[in-house]
């Protein structure tokens, strides 16, 4: 049963596989992907000259200009945009990006002691004030604020994890007072701890907020401030801010706000913290009729950060209007910093397979099409901004150059250059029906062989592969080599670590190549001398014939649903609402992009458009406030849900639902 299905499958794919091939073979001008031509682009893009090409840095704008080039060079056209005269390079699509953060001139830590007798106020006397960048700092995420007087509370960690039963603010009388906390969580390093997803202080500064507290205090791990990791400024422009000041200090400063003799008494604190019951710990108290006045000032830098677009315009007078992007993002990790995996701090990371490979696939694509006449216009597409939180194709797909109704499928190249074993990994399966036979026949045409006119000698395949047609004289006309094929993994979910993300949130059909993870990953080490150029080639190759098949139907593909799949690594999450949210939008409500046919979010009558601003009690400004709140929620009950649609504040009853 089970080979005969099979062998029905395989001739059904075969016979479209085969229909492809004579389309293909009808094309004007055969341009074959070269894998040294692929060497070129990725050898120069991951150069130790481009430094890493860092999303705001001068190796990315050199590295935009290279593509920009590249596309000028094979005839493509920039696309209409507004203030196109301003632009630096007319193939760019800039967008806002915040590269760094400064300390501005107003931050302000001062401690005062009370006052024993009810005399005049000794204000000099008893008051320290603390160096900013020395025993303290404000965090990237941050609000420049500033609390007068305020008094002091210390809370353990700082967590409130309802689904642990968990909660250090309890009875802790935090609001209108400044909550101190320590940094890390009360399983320590490890990385499977119960507590391992509040380890971010952004969550623990949420906790804070909500139990009202004015400003968050976060002591130090490392004896020496300047080696903590805190004590670096660093921005998350994926975030936004807070929605209150949150600072790090050294551990000096927190013996003395603390009024603890010693490092060794902060050290039992901090044991203690640890120790205590999860239930039933009990608020510290700092002593009392002591306050600390704060101010937080940091300057958000800007810089220049932009996506390179190139169009080639259709050649069907009304399919020209229906767009593929054919996309990949060219930023990568610099010098380190934020997503690196490497020991230490500093050194180039190359970014070879991550993603130079995808721009030189992108490239590659370009040269191959700009050569045919495609009947759909394409759009090629590399994004900045990716490594930080997708920001260059969020930014793309909600400023889009082609309107996203007439994008009819995306493509999208990250980490292509590593393939093991033969195998590659194709994500957005599920996003449109037609997906899983192209694929397949892609893939199974690169072992096909047709004979041309001249023939090949009497009775051998063509190719030398397993004969599938044989003309009357006996000789074959089409043969199979399964072995020129790839193995491949098929995953269905739209959704994934890279750009192809933000155009399924927005409905439009997906598909992901990747060659998969390695060690060199997210490492300096990841360089063009260890990329497979020739199986790269191979896969530019199956990814033309997807394309050419998507152009050669009539029908654009038709989008579907998919199934979203489990990522493998537990949430702690429970409950399951059934949002799209738009994960580029900050501090104004969390904005939808869509809800899932019947889900509860869809029941209870969420809609595309509609901006979250409060849920389940808990207020709403970013996606990570959302995400906190969902972590309060519990399947089967029924929660108020607040939205802003059209300037109407609307609430709405929603009921979660229980996740698998
Ligand atoms: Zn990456």
């Amino acid at each position: 049963m089970k080979t005969k299905t099979g062998r029905v499958l395989l001739s059904l794919t075969l016979a479209f596989a085969f229909s492809n091939a004579v389309l293909a073979q009808q094309s004007a001008t055969t341009v074959a992907p070269s894998a040294e031509r692929l060497r070129a682009h990725v050898s120069f893009l991951a150069s130790d000259k481009l430094e890493g090409r860092r999303t705001g840095t001068s190796g990315a704008t050199v590295a935009a200009d290279y593509i920009a080039d590249e596309f000028a060079r094979l005839g493509l056209k920039p696309l209409p945009q507004p203030a196109a005269k301003k632009l630096k390079n007319k193939f760019f699509q800039p967008f806002p990006y915040v590269s760094g953060v400064e300390l501005g001139k107003g931050n302000e830590l001062m401690f005062s002691f009370a006052s024993n007798s009810n005399s005049a106020p000794r204000v000099s006397a008893n008051q320290t004030g603390f160096r900013v960048g020395e025993d303290w700092m404000p965090l990237g995420l941050s609000t420049n604020s500033r609390v007068d007087a305020a008094g002091l509370i210390f809370v353990g960690y700082g967590i409130t994890a309802a689904e642990l039963k968990y909660d250090d603010y309890a009875g802790s009388n935090a609001s209108g007072n400044i909550a101190i906390i320590f940094s890390g969580t009360p399983d320590g390093d490890n990385p499977h701890g119960q507590f391992a997803r509040y380890e971010d202080v952004r969550w623990r500064a949420i906790a804070a907020r909500n139990a009202g507290a004015k400003a968050l205090i976060v002591i130090a791990t490392e004896e020496n401030f300047q080696d903590d990791r805190l004590s670096r400024l660093r921005y998350d422009n994926s975030a936004g801010d807070a929605g209150l000041p949150v600072i790090a200090i050294s551990r000096r400063a927190a013996i003395k706000i603390l009024g603890l003799g010693d490092s060794a008494a902060l050290l039992e604190l901090e044991r203690e913290a640890k120790s205590r019951p999860t239930i039933e710990r009990k608020a510290y108290s700092a002593r009392t009729g002591e306050t600390v006045t704060l101010a937080t000032d940091l300057v958000r830098r800007e810089a220049d950060a932009a996506n390179v677009v190139g169009v080639l315009e259709g050649s069907d007078p009304s399919l020209r209007n229906e767009a593929i992007v054919i996309g990949a993002h060219y930023d990568h990790l610099g010098h380190g910093g934020a997503g690196s995996l490497a020991p230490k701090e500093g050194e180039i990371h190359h970014g070879a397979d991550d993603n130079a490979s995808g721009v030189a696939g992108v490239l590659e694509l370009a040269r191959i099409f700009s050569a045919q006449r495609p009947r759909r216009t394409l759009v090629f597409m590399t994004f900045s901004g990716e490594e930080e939180g997708l920001i260059g194709s969020n930014y793309y797909v909600n400023h889009p150059l082609v309107p996203l109704a007439n994008t009819v499928a995306m493509i999208n190249m990250d980490m292509i250059g590593r393939m093991k074993n033969k195998t590659l990994t194709v994500g957005g399966i599920g996003t449109a029906e037609e997906w899983r036979s192209m694929i397949e026949s892609a893939n199974l045409m690169q072992g096909i062989t047709v004979a041309t006119a001249a023939g090949s000698p009497h009775g051998s395949s063509p190719g030398g592969g397993v004969p599938i047609v044989v003309a009357a004289n006996g000789q074959p006309v089409v043969s199979s080599d399964p072995t020129k094929q790839f193995t491949l993994t098929l995953n269905s979910d739209g959704y994934g670590p890279s750009d192809h993300s933000s155009f399924y949130a927005k409905q439009v059909p997906v598909l992901f190549f990747w060659t998969g993870t390695h060690e060199d990953y997210h490492k300096p080490s990841d360089t063009a001398d260890k990329i497979n150029y020739d199986d790269e080639s191979r896969i530019i190759n199956v990814v033309s014939r997807v394309i050419q098949s998507i152009d050669a139907a009539d029908k654009k593909p038709t989008y579907t649903l998919a199934k979203t799949e489990a990522t493998g690594r537990s949430t702690g999450f429970r409950v399951y609402l059934g949002t799209i949210p738009n994960y580029a939008d900050t501090n104004e409500g969390l904005l939808l992009d869509g809800v899932r046919d019947d889900s509860p979010a869809a029941k209870a009558g969420l809609k595309a458009g509609d901006r979250i601003v409060k849920l389940a009690g808990r207020g709403v400004r970013n996606v990570y406030d959302y995400t906190y709140a969902l972590g309060e929620m519990k399947a089967g009950q029924e929660y108020e849900v607040v939205v802003m649609r059209g300037g109407e504040r609307l609430t709405l009853k929603l009921t979660p639902a229980a996740r698998r």
